[in-house]
């Protein structure tokens, strides 16, 4: 037997490692599994490469074993490459990586803040010392004869020794510390490797004991079982073109717990500077958290299908949060923390090639109308919400954005719009508020439907806000029609004369309105209605209003409109005719009080409105 001392770095991670409280221990199954995994990567490799192992019987597993009588110790074995003495002096004596090495020789003595940090360097095998007192490896390389006993209690020193082990590969055994002991059992062992590692592409067994009872339930005796324990193939490694759809769709659920059907598929295997998998679908149904603020993330990370984090909001931006899979890095260190998951280039670099195949999947989707009105549905505001947060995608996104217009039922995109535009139309417009049907039958519209010219209808909460965002769309501006100005581009259907002439009309309503309102002018294109409202080009919409005034902000009185008056039709007319000071009040008010009802506002003092209605009323019958 020999001993050997670990070199200092090792000695200080031991160190970091036993006496920092890591919140989740189980981590170590994940890390010793991994390297069980990777051993027989590296096994398959030589034995496809290497004409001296092409012959040997090769069946690669991983095998758990544990004591489930007292608990005292956990075994996890492979048949991979194993290691001869020099490698288990160079592998578990000493940190190889120079990285790792010269960072673990600058910890300092803040535990807190070391162990935080040491997460993003591969601890892998010594965090097993978490929950095990003493640790024996127990290999033997492929293709040798001999095989070694390492043996340590990571405190300073380990010992190797010869042993007996019948076939290549390695075995950790733990003998687990007294709150190590929850490890020995099957449940919990079983779980943790579901969670870590059900994506490994080798099979896991574990062995245990079943026990069997009588008619009575008295204890019968026991049988020793050993199970398979997850399905042994990540899925998204798989070649694209051997993938059928069903098992996307089985894949799916197990990834998202959701039985819907998916409504896109978008894998994608990159190789190059960057390799890396990303398997992602967009569900046919929105998730019920959607629009909650603590939506749960649907997109699982993995380094080199190893179970990394599925609780990482930050690996797609957050109006992709409907987005549901796996990201496997084969660059990416396998411990990394989520401090450095977040600044990390590698991981940057994924993310903004993942959003941008996304959102290119999502251009395809809307080439077929119909499928798109049933993503945008679930979806449309999401892309929406893109709009204003994802400044880098905005071009594509304002490709995606569809809204109700004049022209039909359906939905429409600012390139369909554009592409109906008038060869003189200066703007894209728009007319936004809470309701489709009041901004369907809204008087400011009539111009622009005598003139031919289509118009958006705005009516979900987020696209004023989105609106105001953009701008416009190649070069052609968006114009809100209730707002002063909009409708400078229009034709004017009635000259200076008439508009002049009827000045003292408005004067008179505004002399009964008072503080009421802004201002009240005649308009110069108003068909139908008799009035409607307006707003200053730089004040907020209703819409924008109702928002402040629900977070508190502001009163819905405090932002005052503008009316406008159709000199044509009777009842200004009228106005202009009368001297009744409070026939004109009665009337004035009624006016506008109707053009708010119809602009989807709420009254501020209904009672008075329905007094003046029945008065006028009565009068007229
Ligand atoms: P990492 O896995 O990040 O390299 P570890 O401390 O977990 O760091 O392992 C150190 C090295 O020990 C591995 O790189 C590998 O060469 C070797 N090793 C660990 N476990 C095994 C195993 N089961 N079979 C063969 N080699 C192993």
């Amino acid at each position: 037997m020999s001993k050997y001392a670990f070199q200092t770095e090792v000695n200080q991670l031991l160190d970091l490692m036993i006496h920092s409280l890591y919140s989740n221990r189980e981590i170590f199954l994940r890390e010793l599994i991994s390297n069980a995994s990777d051993a027989l990567d590296k096994l398959k490799f030589l034995t496809v490469s290497d004409d001296r192992f092409k012959t040997i019987a090769f069946e690669p597993k991983i095998q758990i074993r544990f004591d489930a009588a007292d608990r005292k110790w956990l075994e996890i074995s492979d048949n991979g490459i194993g290691m001869n003495e020099a490698d288990l002096i160079e592998n578990l004596g000493t940190i190889a990586k120079s990285g790792t090495k010269n960072f673990v020789s600058r910890l300092t003595g803040d535990r807190k803040k070391d162990s935080n940090l040491i997460g993003q360097f591969g601890v892998g095998f010594y965090s097993a010392f978490m929950v095990a007192d003493t640790i024996e490896v127990i290999a033997k390389k492929v293709g040798e004869d001999k095989a070694y006993k390492w043996t340590s209690d990571g405190k300073g020193e380990y010992t190797i020794e010869e042993a007996n082990r019948e076939s290549f590969g390695a075995t950790v055994r733990l003998n687990l510390k007294e709150d190590g002991k929850e490890f020995a059992n099957r449940w919990t062992l079983e779980s943790a490797i579901k969670k870590y590692s059900n994506h490994i592409p080798f099979p896991i067994f574990m062995e245990y004991e079943q026990v069997e009872y009588d008619d009575k339930g008295k204890e019968k005796g026991k049988t020793q079982k050993n199970d398979q324990i997850g399905s042994a193939t990540a899925l998204w490694k798989r070649p694209k073109n051997s993938i059928k759809p069903e098992e996307y769709q089985e894949f799916y659920k197990t990834i998202s717990h959701d039985s819907g059907e998916i409504m896109a598929t978008i894998h994608t295997q990159a190789e190059g500077a960057l390799e890396y998998t990303t398997l992602f679908f967009i569900p046919k149904r929105a998730p019920f958290d959607l629009h909650r603020m603590d939506y749960r993330s649907g997109v699982k990370l993995y380094v080199k299908r190893v179970f990394i984090t599925d609780d990482d909001k930050e690996l797609l931006p957050v109006y992709l949060r409907f987005v549901r899979g796996v990201i496997d890095s084969e660059d990416l260190p396998l411990n990394v923390s989520r401090e450095i998951l977040q600044q990390n280039k590698i991981l940057a670099n994924i993310k903004s090639a993942s959003v941008k195949k996304i959102l290119g999947e999502i251009k395809k989707l809307s080439e077929d109308k119909e499928k798109y009105a049933e993503f945008h549905k679930e979806f449309g505001r999401c892309v929406k919400e893109g709009l204003y947060s994802d400044y880098a995608n905005k071009d594509e996104l304002l490709e995606l954005a569809r809204f109700k217009t004049t022209k039909d039922e359906g939905l429409c995109g600012f390139a369909e719009y554009k592409e109906r535009m008038k060869a003189d139309q200066k703007a894209i417009y728009y007319i936004a508020g809470l309701s489709e049907s009041l901004l369907r039958n809204s008087p400011l519209l009539e111009s622009y439907k005598a003139e031919g010219l289509e118009v958006l209808i705005m009516d979900d909460e987020i696209d004023e806000i989105v609106i105001s965002q953009i701008g416009e769309y190649k070069g052609t501006p968006l114009k809100a029609i209730n707002k002063s100005g909009a409708d400078d581009d229009l034709p004017k259907t009635r000259d200076e004369e008439t508009i002049k002439a009827a000045e003292p009309i408005a004067q008179k309503v505004k002399k009964a309105l008072g503080d009421a309102v802004k201002e009240v002018k005649i308009s110069a294109r108003l068909s139908g209605s008799p009035a409607c409202l307006i707003l200053d080009e730089n004040d907020p919409s209703v819409q924008m209003r109702q928002m402040f005034k629900a977070m508190g902000a502001m009163s819905e009185s405090e932002i005052k409109p503008i009316l406008e008056l159709n000199p044509s039709h009777e009842i200004i007319q009228k106005i202009g005719a009368i001297e009744d000071e409070a026939l004109i009040s009665d009337v004035s008010f009624l006016v506008l009080e109707q053009a708010q009802l119809i602009a989807g506002m709420t009254l501020k003092d209904p009672a008075a409105f329905g007094a003046r209605l029945s008065k006028i009323l009565a009068k007229a019958m």
